[in-house]
């Protein structure tokens, strides 16, 4: 089992790799390294694992995907998160996998073609039970929602599950040694490439380095001299408390033309906005919130869900809770995972903005790159695509939900 602990100095040497970040994304790393039979230590700065962006998302999953990375992504992943016990050979692990489906709406004529071709390209793409859906099936189906809804695709076994438990499972269901409070201060490389990794604690010499840093990517990049394609943007979400009937069993929802969502969540709704004004900023610990946030994200979800209306009236500021995390963009909007040529033994695996639903097998992809058993020619993602000339955003994106 994994163990999770704040090192001492007995605790450095030699291992076979070492992962810096321990969000779900370089846990689920870890643990496939671990699962390949290397000895694995992953080093995080903070006081536990899954405590700086992986909380602060809206602890989704869909594959409605268009990209078919995206799609390659997310289809394994999601049947991982549906096995997670046997995935994690914990008998009766719980994540709280709730699979009420991935519903998007669209009140606007010229969106309609779009939501259709999204369709018939998951289907190509292997996701295959992802359905259009007519204005009539809609409101039969979903009656909270506005009379002005002209079109929708839905997915029943996206859903949603509990981030905390998943990349607690993660830790759990393997051999790799977490450091938790341990910083990674620089890495050392040598004519064989990386040799060690500098930490605030101790020095861990190791010939692979996975960066998983989250929002601080671009930093563990540079302790190699690279300057990585990426750019942070501050993402908000709010909880709701409210004594407003929610439907409990109603899918995440998304207006794609104002992109806003919501979801059921115990005592309430969760609530967010992807404002596509936001800045691109320095990554931070604390990350601010608006404190006019709410009320600007309930004035979006109420126009296709208008029993908003009722919890806009009734609402206290005590009852909202905002938190905030960073996507991570990239040029073409997906992650960067696999070898870095330039630097021998350094990977990456960062550049999300759904590293949570994406994480598992963005985890074994990793694994099976430091092992071999993928070629970095078959990995789509690969961060030399863009100097490649491949690596372009493309069609119909349902970003950022
Ligand atoms: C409001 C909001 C809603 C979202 N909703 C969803 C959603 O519904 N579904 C979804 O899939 N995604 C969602 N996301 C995105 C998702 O949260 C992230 O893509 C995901 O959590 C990234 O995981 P991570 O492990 O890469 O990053 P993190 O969770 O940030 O982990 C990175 C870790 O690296 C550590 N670290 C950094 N530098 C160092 C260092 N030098 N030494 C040691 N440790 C270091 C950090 O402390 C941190 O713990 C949302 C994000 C936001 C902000």
């Amino acid at each position: 089992m994994g163990k999770i602990f704040t090192p001492n100095d007995n605790d450095f040497g030699i291992t076979d790799a070492v992962v810096i970040g321990g969000g779900i994304v370089g846990t689920a790393t870890a643990f496939w390294l671990s699962r390949a039979g290397l000895e694995v230590v992953l080093i995080e700065m903070r006081d536990g694992l899954s405590t700086l962006t992986t909380p602060a998302s809206a602890e989704c999953f869909r594959a409605q995907f268009t990209e078919p990375a995206m799609a390659a992504l997310a289809i394994p992943s999601i049947e991982m998160f549906e096995n997670f016990a046997e995935v994690i050979e914990i008998p009766d692990y719980n994540i709280s996998i709730k699979q009420q489906g991935y519903l998007f709406l669209t009140d606007n004529a010229a969106t309609v073609d779009d939501l259709k071709e999204n369709v018939a390209q998951q289907h190509k793409l292997g996701v295959t039970d992802s359905t259009f859906l007519e204005v009539e099936e809609i409101h039969k189906r979903f009656p909270f929602v506005a009379p002005t809804v002209l079109a929708a695709t839905f997915r029943q076994r996206d859903g949603w599950l509990s981030c905390h438990e998943t990349t607690q499972g993660f830790a759990k269901g393997c051999d790799a040694r977490f450091f938790i409070n341990t910083r990674a201060t620089g890495i050392q490389t040598d004519p064989k490439g990386v040799c060690s990794v500098e930490t605030d604690r101790g020095i861990l010499q190791t010939r692979t380095v996975i960066n998983a840093a989250g929002p601080f990517a671009g930093d563990v990049g540079r302790m190699v001299g690279l300057e990585l394609p990426l750019e942070p943007v501050r993402r908000q979400k709010v909880y709701v408390k409210t004594s407003v009937a929610i439907p409990a069993d109603a899918p995440f929802t998304v207006d794609v033309n104002n992109n806003c969502y919501w979801r059921p969540e115990a005592g309430g709704v969760i609530i967010g906005w992807v404002d596509m004004d936001e800045p691109v900023s320095q990554p931070a610990e604390r990350v601010p919130t608006d404190w006019e946030f709410p009320a600007l994200t309930l004035d979006k979800v109420k126009r296709l869900t208008p029993f908003f209306e009722e919890i806009e009236k009734t609402v206290r500021q005590p009852d909202m809770d905002t938190s905030a995390g960073y996507y991570m963009y990239t040029p073409d909007d997906q992650p960067l995972i696999g070898p870095v040529p330039e630097v021998p033994g350094f990977y990456v695996n960062c550049g999300y903005w759904a590293g949570v639903m994406l994480s598992p097998q963005a985890g074994k992809w990793v694994s099976d790159l430091v092992t071999g058993a993928m070629d970095p020619k078959d990995n789509p993602l690969r961060p030399t695509r863009y100097k490649e000339g491949i690596g372009k955003k493309e069609g119909k994106t349902l970003m950022s939900h």
